[in-house]
């Protein structure tokens, strides 16, 4: 039998609805509007796109958008001097610089001179540690948005066995950490793959939930997932391109075959990467009400 489909884009939609109500909330109680900083460095198209969603998502959801364009060859101190212009700027609660950046900037030193409480993409050390321990303010947005995936589809974590493959800094590593909280939502007993785990399937056959961010089409088949799995597929792989020169998506999950022994599974497009976004708005919103203090 064909598995449910967990809808990442109806679900987004719900929790932007949320959000919305959240922000007039903000501004008529506390006059405040939610503010996020983006800045762009370069002309990588892809990065153009997702900084453009990004402002949209925030226009549509009544959060002030500061969008920053600036050319490729800007230097490190300059563009650090523009992240802690906005660490220090009131109207502004998240910043976030596109990744990735252009050769000559060391990343980790942007990430770093961000202020953590306005770090909203969870990528600042601090932020890191304290997600580690339980205490993160932020957690980071695709992860949250898998999270969120689950509760909202009633799947729970509590004493399953949850298999994750990849290692990522942003999502492997991160919701692995996040599904073994003792918490709602986590309390799960966690496997972590990557290349250099020995004989995969054997893990991946006994997950009753499988998440997978690898990056390569197909990685996971039907032979390597147990009846009744629950499956998420972070992966978003172009494949080719329609008639019309539109990118065609795959996941890192060979849907196709998979869903026929899946309980349930993300589609790709359509299941966690409409999430991601309104994570990173859910997390601008929160961090303009922890400025309140
Ligand atoms: P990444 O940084 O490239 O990490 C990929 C991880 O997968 C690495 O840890 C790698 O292991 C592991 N891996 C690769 N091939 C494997 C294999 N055959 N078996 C076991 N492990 C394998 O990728 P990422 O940033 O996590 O992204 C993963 C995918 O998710 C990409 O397709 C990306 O586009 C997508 N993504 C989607 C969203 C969204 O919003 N939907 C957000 C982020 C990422 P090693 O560490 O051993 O190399």
């Amino acid at each position: 039998m064909a598995a449910r489909l967990i809808k990442g884009t109806e679900i987004s939609k719900q929790i932007r609805e949320e959000i919305t109500q959240e922000v007039e909330e903000l501004k008529q109680k506390h006059g405040l509007t939610p503010g996020l900083a983006t800045i762009l460095v370069g002309d990588d198209p892809g990065s153009k796109v997702y900084v453009g969603q990004k402002e949209k998502a925030c226009n549509n959801l009544g959060i002030y958008s500061d969008r920053s364009d600036v050319s490729a060859d800007t230097s490190a101190a300059d563009l650090l001097e523009m992240v802690n212009k906005l660490n220090d700027d009131p109207k502004i609660h998240g910043i976030l610089c596109q990744l990735p950046l252009p050769k000559h900037i060391d990343a980790e030193r942007v990430i770093y001179a961000i202020n953590p409480d306005k770090d909203v993409d969870c990528f600042h050390p601090v932020n890191v540690g304290k997600l580690m321990i339980g205490a993160g303010r932020f957690l980071p947005c695709t992860p949250h948005g898998i999270m969120e995936l689950l509760r909202r589809s009633d799947i729970t974590t509590e004493g399953k066995h949850v298999v994750v493959v990849g290692r990522s800094n942003i999502v492997g590593k991160p919701i692995a950490n996040l599904m073994l909280q003792p918490s709602p939502g986590g309390n799960a007993t966690v496997t972590l793959c990557h290349t250099g785990t020995k004989d995969m399937a054997t893990y991946t056959r006994i997950a009753d939930i499988l998440i997978v961010a690898v990056g390569h089409p197909k990685t996971i088949t039907a032979d390597m997932v147990k009846e009744d799995v629950v499956v998420i597929d972070v992966g978003v792989n172009r494949i080719g391109k329609t008639p019309e020169g539109k990118a065609i998506l795959a996941g890192d999950v060979d849907f196709d075959s998979v869903q026929e022994k899946a309980s349930a599974i993300t589609p790709v497009p359509g299941g966690v990467g409409p999430m991601t976004i309104t994570m990173l708005m859910k997390n601008t919103v929160e961090a303009a009400r922890a400025s309140l203090g």
